[in-house]
């Protein structure tokens, strides 16, 4: 095992991580940028370095940078963590070249999976199902709206490159489709540098599950079932669960042997999550793979008791998996909320600084916090400051103690979402398992 490895995040998921080798016995390095020398991550590591200015790209998106503090600090591999240069194949690639273990899948397979259309191209080869669509970068309008028009609206038009729910819109016919689609592209171009469209039929309140994935470098792949993600704002995840409350053991297992397909087809190493869509008929069909750990990962360690964090380092130091697809248990029901420094009525960040902070506490009750009283929120980050995750032995009673946990959540000093989390858990349609992606937008007004 690794004696000292560096973390090239920040927030809640550098502390967790760090948490994780702390048991192990491994030695951290932080780094962090100039907004966030008192930040808690800082504090948890044994070392930390200053990596520049307070933006991302003056500081945790230095390449360079963290490469030179990894050897400095004679580090031996790095944990990207989420977000930021997790799924960075040029990141992977120079850590390898720098002999420096990269905690992650090798830089081919990051950058396959990093282009939707590659990742499309590579499934409907394996034989995985695929969300109807075309699968080809379209050049123009024209190719565009005789794509579309094969498919049958509505479509959504998906920047290859795009992620964390951006680069994405629903388009109803020819018309909306010729207004937007060189927009799309320059958008696309400027925000991802790559300015590749591709669509994908659009369908009709479908479930987002995902399947986690374990992979080591000896060949043996397993699933550690799903997480139901379908409670989304603008596309992006607000709570997430394990199991799904829609599955049957039938189509849970099909979605296994499909995620384990599809990571054995690419040569897939560590942990990944492979996300489908799934239909009314509990059709599935394959979404995009995410190449690293999940923010919603904790939900699949509540019911598997494995410590995923636990199980990338192992496999990045070349242990075999110790344990065989039968031995994955599946016990309980656990829920994960994600709180962000939000209005609850406008939805945009609100940065400030952290009055108080009074986390819940109980039976089954997990908390992942980056942050601490007299934290400063600042707008440069994502604005996701926590997560809470309830665990119970029914679904009842893991949304109860979710509920119980949310009303005596304090956050003072700036603004949460807890208000509309609340609102979520209390929800009819939610505590009947009737989550499709529109459920926020179809039963949930907050009020001001
Ligand atoms: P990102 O990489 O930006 O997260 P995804 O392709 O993973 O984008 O999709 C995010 C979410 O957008 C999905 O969970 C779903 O709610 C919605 N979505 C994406 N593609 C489709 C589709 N073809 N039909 C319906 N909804 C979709």
């Amino acid at each position: 095992m690794f004696k000292k490895i560096l973390i090239a995040n920040r927030g809640e998921i550098a502390v967790r991580i760090i948490r994780t080798c702390r048991i192990l016995g491994i030695k951290t390095v932080a780094v962090y940028s100039e907004a966030d020398q008192h930040a808690v991550h800082v504090y948890e590591a044994d070392e930390s370095y200053l990596l520049g200015g307070a933006r991302v790209a003056e500081s945790y998106l230095k390449i360079e940078k963290i490469i030179e503090i990894a050897k400095r600090s004679k580090t031996e591999a790095i944990h990207p963590g989420y977000g930021l240069l997790s799924e960075n194949a040029e990141f992977a690639r120079r850590c390898e070249e720098a002999g420096l273990v990269f905690i992650g899948p090798s830089s081919e397979v990051i950058s396959v999976m990093g282009s939707k259309i590659e990742a499309r191209k590579q499934m409907e080869k394996a034989g995985v199902p695929v969300v109807p669509g075309i699968t080809r970068s379209l050049a123009n309008e024209e190719e565009a709206i005789n794509a579309a028009e094969k498919l049958g609206y509505p479509v959504i038009l998906k920047a290859s490159a795009g992620g964390g729910g951006i680069g994405m819109q629903v388009v109803q016919n020819a018309d909306e489709l010729r207004k937007t689609f060189e927009g799309n592209q320059k958008r696309a171009a400027d925000f991802f540098g790559n300015g590749d469209l591709f669509i994908e039929k659009y369908l009709k309140n479908p479930r987002h599950i995902e399947i986690q994935i374990l992979a080591d470098l000896f060949g043996n792949t397993v699933y550690l079932w799903e997480r139901e993600c379908s409670v989304q704002r603008r596309h992006q995840k607000v709570l997430e669960e394990a199991p799904s409350a829609f599955l049957d053991e039938s189509t849970r297992q099909k979605m296994g042997e499909a995620a384990v397909m599809a990571a054995k087809s690419i040569g897939y190493q560590s942990a990944g999550t492979v996300e489908f869509l799934v239909d009314e008929e509990k059709n599935f069909y394959f979404l995009e793979m995410n190449t690293r750990l999940q923010v919603e990962h904790p939900v699949t360690e509540e019911i598997t008791g494995l410590d995923l964090v636990e199980q990338q380092l192992r496999i990045a130091a070349g242990e075999p998996l110790g344990f065989h697809q039968r031995e994955v248990k599946r016990d309980g029901h656990a829920i994960e909320v994600r709180i962000y420094a939000e209005d609850p009525r406008t939805f945009f960040p609100s940065p400030g600084t952290i009055k108080e902070l009074f986390l819940p506490d109980g039976e089954g009750i997990r908390n992942e916090v980056g942050v601490s009283r007299q934290s400063v929120v600042t707008p440069f980050y994502d604005p996701m400051i926590a997560k809470l995750i309830a665990k119970g032995i029914t679904r009842v009673e893991a949304i109860e103690r979710m509920q119980e946990a949310l009303s005596h959540y304090k956050v003072t000093g700036i603004k949460t979402n807890i208000p509309l989390l609340l609102q979520v858990v209390k929800h009819e349609a939610f505590r009947n398992g009737n989550t499709t992606t529109d459920f926020i937008a179809k039963y949930l007004q907050v009020k001001k």
